[in-house]
């Protein structure tokens, strides 16, 4: 007897048996093809897993498959290793991470074809820009990976802002193109610029293509088509781009690999950084993790000699290192988020003719609206959130859930008639530099106003064309641009991941700092950063500012250490929501009070309430596990999660596991 044994795209971590339709021939039935299957009242797409002889499903509950879609293989045999991988190390269901790993189309049962040639960005009629002549660091870092090209490596390129990182990328390239190789880079949502694009296809004469959020689906299908067919011989795109299947793949870049944006929050949770690791491995290639603050764990691994390190200490060029400068605005206070001293100096730099950014993480005119008689604050009636002052759109909006309710005109519990608004966002402070500086071009950066389709590339334009000019915004401004005329670079509020109890809160805090200073002075001219904050004397902070990043690190390691966390231990997150806070705390406790047999160093901690204990209507209880052995903890969650399933009540709960969680709380 034939049965399929297939995965389906439902959360349920098991495989699926259906009967073959009758009279096929089996020799097509290989491993990796489509078929469309009945499921419950609906019609599923399904990947072929095996093919096996017996099942434990009675016979006469064996429906039959409805069609063989592909005559071969949409999941390759690399793609499907690395799928069994990550529903392995991830705990997810098989079925649901090849949904992940195929472009819509695909997974709608559409046939695998190039639906727009367009898309490749061939570089075939203009001239190529010239390679740069290297500076020994560089060099050095280029015969270090040249030298192993043939085998698995993991690089850590640690190189600070403008330091030629790109360049390393380009020359690494440009020799594995040369022997008719494919590249797959890696870049955060963020940086996806049609800038970053244009330096990676204005290199070579080679077809480029880049897979980002904003691609229809059949661009991404065409993309992926492409690049399995080898028509395709560098792939640029953000963390999905890690499931795209190559012919050739010959190197691995991952760059900005701390940015938090490799890691998918929601449904399937991986992390793709280290799934490309692992995918550099499977096809014994080098693989090149490029910073300019990498993240801690990549950091310890270089230092243990796991990853080779290799470093760019000084910027290419002639830039220097900007400067930086510490504001005390408790004795420099800050009239709407600026201080004296950096008003003197944002005046002084826009009178030399140069551009100033400002930097402030926080979007809308204000995060808080206050009833000074009551005390009421205007909260998210879904979320344990506050609700932010939009004064365009004259509207409060909550950040977590999108909820939006017209300003108030008197507060909501006593009614009295004068609200406050405290606090400041992107709005409100553009509001404030059109007051003090009249005259100058104020070019404001956020998720509010890039939303429509182009509008980043216009305000990146306009930003080109005011070489004196006041640039605004939060971190979609902090990151990866190159812009040339900034010399003075101002953080309005510093102190947000100070005092967070969250595990990389300090982390990610000084990556910011130091991605957001990394925009000042980056060609010829010098630049100045200046960090407001109430409390210039914490360490953290002084370490970073007056040593810089690795000692920063070394500091974080040492505290990690310490309070045993990762890199030092293993984490993994178990998340329950649930309409009732009784209901999902109940389940954790069930699911803690499971005994596994076989491991004794897995610490369970919780249930406990998230930070934001409320979203959308639903409270979050979380339980962590910790063990100080990966292959402890996976065992552990490898007995665990069938366990969760058999709960009684389980499915009247949402779960999650998060294994190796970016947060905690
Ligand atoms: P990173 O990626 O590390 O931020 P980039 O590769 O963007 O740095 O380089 C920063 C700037 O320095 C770019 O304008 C680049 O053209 C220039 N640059 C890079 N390498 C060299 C070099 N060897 N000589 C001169 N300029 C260089
Ligand atoms: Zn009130
Ligand atoms: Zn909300």
């Amino acid at each position: 007897m034939t049965i399929l044994r297939l995965a389906l795209p439902t959360p349920l971590r098991r495989l699926f048996d259906y009967l073959p339709v009758p009279g096929v021939d089996c020799a097509i039935l290989v491993p990796g093809i489509r078929v469309r299957v009945p499921f419950q009242s609906r019609r599923l797409v399904g990947i072929l897993v095996e093919i096996v002889q017996k099942t434990d499903i009675p016979l006469r509950k064996l429906k039959k498959i409805i069609e063989i879609i592909d005559a071969e293989p949409i999941i390759d045999h690399d793609i499907n290793k690395l799928c069994h991988f990550a529903a392995d190390y991830y705990h997810y269901a098989l079925g649901e991470v090849y949904a992940a790993a195929i472009p819509t189309l695909l997974r709608q049962g559409k046939d695998a074809i190039v639906k727009k040639k367009s898309i490749l960005l061939a570089n075939t009629m203009g001239q190529c820009t010239e390679p740069l002549t290297l500076n020994d660091d560089q060099e050095q870092a280029v015969r270090a990976v040249y030298a192993k090209k043939d085998q698995f490596q993991v690089y850590l390129l640690d190189g600070v802002t403008g330091s030629g990182k790109t360049e390393i990328y380009l020359q690494i390239m440009a020799h594995m193109l040369a022997q008719n190789k494919q590249i797959l880079v890696l870049i955060p949502e963020i940086s996806l610029t049609p800038q970053t694009v244009k330096r990676f296809s204005e290199r070579f004469k080679v077809p480029v293509v880049s897979l980002h959020s904003n691609l229809s689906d059949a661009d991404r299908l065409s993309a992926w088509v492409l690049a399995k067919s080898n028509q395709a011989s560098i792939v640029i795109g953000t963390r999905s781009a890690i499931f795209t299947p190559f012919r050739h793949l010959g190197l691995i870049i991952v760059d900005e690999e701390h940015d938090s944006s490799f890691k998918q929050q929601d449904r399937f949770r991986y992390h793709a950084r280290d799934l490309a690791i692992f995918r550099a491995r499977l096809h014994n290639i080098p693989i090149v993790l490029g910073s300019a603050t990498p993240s801690v764990e990549s950091f310890y691994n270089a230092k243990i000699n796991r990853y080779q390190y290799l470093s760019l200490p000084t910027r290419a060029g002639k830039a220097q290192l900007p400067d930086f400068q510490l504001i005390d605005v408790r004795q420099s206070p800050a009239e709407h988020g600026l201080s004296k001293v950096l008003l003197q100096a944002i005046t002084k730099h826009l009178a030399a003719g140069n551009q100033v950014l400002l930097f402030l993480n926080r979007r809308g005119f204000a995060p808080v609206i206050y009833c000074p008689q009551c005390a009421w604050i205007a909260g998210c009636k879904r979320c344990d959130m506050r609700m932010v002052y939009h004064r365009k759109d004259h509207l409060l909006k909550c950040h977590h859930c999108n909820a939006k309710r017209p300003m108030p005109k008197a507060c909501d519990l006593c009614s009295a008639p004068h609200l406050q608004i405290l606090g400041l966002g992107t709005e409100r402070l553009e509001q404030a530099l059109a007051e003090y500086f009249k005259d100058i071009p104020l070019i404001r950066v956020d998720r509010d106003n890039t939303k429509r389709k182009g509008a980043m590339h216009e305000l990146l334009q306009q930003i080109h064309d005011h070489p004196c000019a006041i640039l605004l915004g939060t971190q979609m401004l902090a990151k990866g641009h190159h812009f040339p005329n900034v010399t003075l670079v101002g953080i309005i509020d510093a102190d947000c991941g100070l005092f967070s109890a969250d595990l990389r809160a300090a982390e990610q805090m000084g990556q910011l700092l130091l991605q957001v200073a990394g925009r000042a002075g980056r060609a010829d001219k010098p630049g100045t950063v200046m960090v407001q904050t109430k409390f210039p004397k914490h360490d953290l902070l002084q370490l970073l500012i007056a040593k810089g990043y690795l000692p920063f690190v070394e500091q974080l390691l040492t505290e990690r250490a310490l309070s045993e966390m990762p890199p030092y231990s293993f984490l993994a997150l178990i998340r329950a929501e649930s309409l009732s806070q009784e209901r999902a705390r109940e389940f954790l406790e069930q699911v803690r009070s499971i005994t596994i047999s076989g491991t004794d160093d897995i610490e369970l901690l919780g249930p406990i309430s998230a930070t934001i204990a409320k979203r959308k209507g639903c409270y979050s209880q979380l339980l962590l596990l910790k063990s100080k052995k990966r292959m402890h903890l996976q065992y552990y969650l490898r007995l665990l999660v069938p366990e969760i399933e058999k709960i009684p009540n389980a499915h009247h709960i949402r779960w999650v596991l998060d294994v190796d969680p970016l947060e905690v709380l």
